[in-house]
């Protein structure tokens, strides 16, 4: 009763004409969480089905009581028993990549240890060797990953060298007397640092080094080196050490490596892309260093697509619990937490992201899957800005479903609490979220040194806020507006220094970029508000279930006012909104909470039903019965 009060008042205060858009009563069709499941998972539905329930298995019940040896050693068994099921195969990164990503993302359900472990044996490691490598490679390695006989690892990142990748130190020398590879750590801050599996399991490692043939530099490229011998010795020249305990994700064993002169055969190197002939002649049809480099790069983009999902999937939990927990908690006066306004504000905007995440992602995948050349610049601009802007919006939410459920979400038993702790990496690792937002931004301004945008401005004077045509054009007047600025004040700068010569200028303008980064990141958020705020509305539209179409589009309303409210300061500050439009703001976003949360919370809590997670992958007793709390948390 409560809420549908509410949702009358504020609906009065939505638009500063007579046009109230938010009926007091919002009618919401009863819908089936199976459809909207359907809507939401599209590929390999069986497939994964069959896989939730094999993780069944006592074995992927969580265990807070380990070691951290005994964690890792768990990991490892746990990965060995699912491998041996083959329910899909590392060729299927190449052949069935749909099947080969379902696979991945279902273990993130049970234990973000086990998946990363996975993810690292088998996207970065075999992933790697698939894209990067021939036939050769293929036949020798991946049956062998395929049955975990050699756990693989990926040697990316240095001491030295995280973020920027084209500077690591790691040599690879070819040596033509011997045709071999001489791969070096030549400093410590080349060793490679924190290679998941390396420190315990590792038998197999993708390195990246610098390759120099007959005395010419010719950029990183990619080598399999084996970091230890079929018995788990470490290999002669190779020095492993163990990162030690982490802030969380303990059951992977991250390592230190260091290769002293370690001699590799030329098949070592990957060479679909470039190759070395046995008398040291080097070829690729990639004429430039930078251009190869991109190629040898460009396979983290499942990774990063797997980061992404996997970041959404653990808020589809966390809103999960805490929507279920919220509903069923009555607190003063027998009145249910979700009843509190800031309890909704808090979840149901928590609840729309995960949506408007979730839809996106698919939106990749289909974009991905259509394997056009001519979109190969967008799949890295949007898994980009998806993998940045899923994580930190992850970290947002599970941080205020832990919050939401009191001192139970710091129960471990209760799930959000280690969650929150295993996946806090994602925002760092397949790409330091700042740096993918600054590779989001950098194409847009790419763009609009061709063709500068021409920022328009909507007009909010007596329209509805929760109009979607104009919440997505405020969206797109923030994203023009920031690009148009950042490509005015690199221009500017560019022209100053223009009579000094080419170089001078284009000097000028990266100093510009970089006093700008501020914005910049900014521009790289507007551009994913802007992009999943029209992705789940052409979704709604155009595929929902036909009953779930008008939660799903109040759904997509709060989505696209929460970020829009987030900006408010930008919209004020532009003259785009005035106090009264920032006002009605506000109050849509609190009529479209009451609306969601009204009559016990059961929209919110059918919307959340509609993730599909299994019982077993709740796992948490606050979602279930929080009263029986005592006699369900084992010791
Ligand atoms: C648990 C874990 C597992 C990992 N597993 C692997 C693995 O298996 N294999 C592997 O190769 N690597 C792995 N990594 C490494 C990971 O990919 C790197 O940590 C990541 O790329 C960031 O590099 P860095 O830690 O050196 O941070 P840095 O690059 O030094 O960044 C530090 C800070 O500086 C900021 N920064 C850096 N450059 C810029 C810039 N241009 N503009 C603005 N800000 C900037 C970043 O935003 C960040 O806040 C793992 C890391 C962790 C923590």
């Amino acid at each position: 009763m409560a809420a549908e009060r509410r949702v009358a008042a504020l609906s009065r205060h939505l638009t500063s004409s007579s046009d109230v858009s938010l009926s007091a009563k919002v009618d919401l069709r009863d819908f089936a969480a199976e459809d909207v499941y359907l809507f939401l998972t599209r590929d390999n539905v069986e497939l994964r089905a069959k896989m939730l329930d094999f993780l069944k298995d006592p074995m992927y019940r969580p265990n807070y009581y380990l070691s951290l040896m005994e964690f890792r050693d768990l990991t490892l068994r746990r990965l060995q028993k699912f491998v041996d099921q083959k329910f899909f195969s590392t060729f299927d990164y190449l052949n069935d990549p749909l099947r080969f990503m379902a696979g991945l993302e279902t273990l993130a359900s049970v234990d973000y240890s086990l998946c990363i472990k996975a993810g690292v044996h088998f996207t970065l490691c075999g992933g790697t060797i698939a894209k990067l490598g021939t036939e050769k490679h293929h036949k020798t390695f991946l049956p062998r990953l395929d049955t975990l006989e050699l756990p693989g690892c990926f040697g990316m990142t240095e001491l030295g060298h995280g973020s920027n990748v084209m500077g690591i130190e790691t040599q690879a020398t070819y040596d033509e007397e011997t045709g071999e590879f001489v791969i070096n750590t030549p400093t410590d801050t080349a060793s490679k640092f924190w290679i998941g599996g390396a420190a315990q399991h590792g038998k197999v490692c993708t390195v990246f080094a610098q390759l120099t043939v007959r005395g010419k530099w010719e950029g990183p490229h990619v080598f399999v080196v084996r970091l230890r011998d079929d018995s788990g010795q470490p290999m002669p020249g190779v020095r492993i050490q163990d990162n030690g305990p982490k802030a969380g994700l303990n059951g992977v064993d991250n390592g230190q490596l260091w290769f002293y002169n370690v001699r590799v055969p030329r098949d070592a190197l990957l060479d679909r892309y470039s190759s070395v002939a046995p008398d040291g002649t080097y070829s690729s049809p990639i004429p430039s260093v930078a251009q190869r480099f991109g190629t040898m790069v460009g396979g983290l983009t499942t990774g990063r697509m797997l980061i992404a999902q996997g970041a959404i999937d653990a808020s589809k939990i966390g809103v999960a619990i805490a929507l279920r927990y919220a509903c069923a908690r009555p607190q003063f006066n027998g009145k249910c937490i979700m009843e509190y306004l800031t309890h909704q504000r808090r979840l149901l905007p928590a609840l729309a992201t995960t949506y408007a995440m979730q839809l996106q992602s698919l939106r990749l995948k289909d974009l991905y899957m259509a394997k056009r050349p001519e979109d190969a610049k967008t799949i890295h601009v949007v898994s980009s800005g998806l993998k940045a802007g899923a994580t930190w919006h992850r970290v947002e939410i599970l941080q205020a479903c832990r919050e939401c459920c009191g001192g139970q979400g710091f129960l471990a038993a209760n799930k959000i609490g280690p969650m929150k702790n295993d996946m806090d990496v994602d925002v760092t690792f397949e790409g330091d979220n700042t740096v993918m937002m600054q590779q989001v931004a950098k194409a847009l301004l790419d763009t609009a040194a061709k063709k500068p945008p021409r920022p328009q401005m909507p007009s909010m004077e007596g329209a509805s806020v929760t109009d979607l045509t104009l919440l997505a054009a405020l969206l797109r007047f923030r994203e023009d507006s920031l690009t148009a600025e950042v490509a005015a004040a690199i221009g500017r700068a560019a022209k100053v220094a223009a009579p000094g010569g080419k170089k001078a200028a284009v000097a000028a303008a990266a100093d510009a970029y970089e006093d700008n980064l501020d914005t910049v990141l900014q521009l790289g958020w507007a551009h994913v508000d802007r992009i999943t705020f029209e992705g789940f509305v052409e979704e709604v539209n155009t595929r929902a279930p036909r009953e779930a179409r008008p939660v799903l589009s109040l759904l997509a309303t709060l989505y696209g006012l929460t970020r829009v409210e987030r900006a408010l300061a930008f919209y004020l500050a532009s003259g785009a909104a005035s106090g009264a439009a920032a006002a009605a703001v506000r109050a849509g976003v609190n009529g479209a909470c009451a609306a969601l949360s009204a009559d016990g919370g059961w929209a919110a809590l059918r919307l959340a039903e509609g993730f599909g997670i299994p019982d077993h992958c709740l796992e948490a007793p606050i979602a279930f019965d929080w009263r029986q709390i005592g006699s369900t948390v084992t010791m």
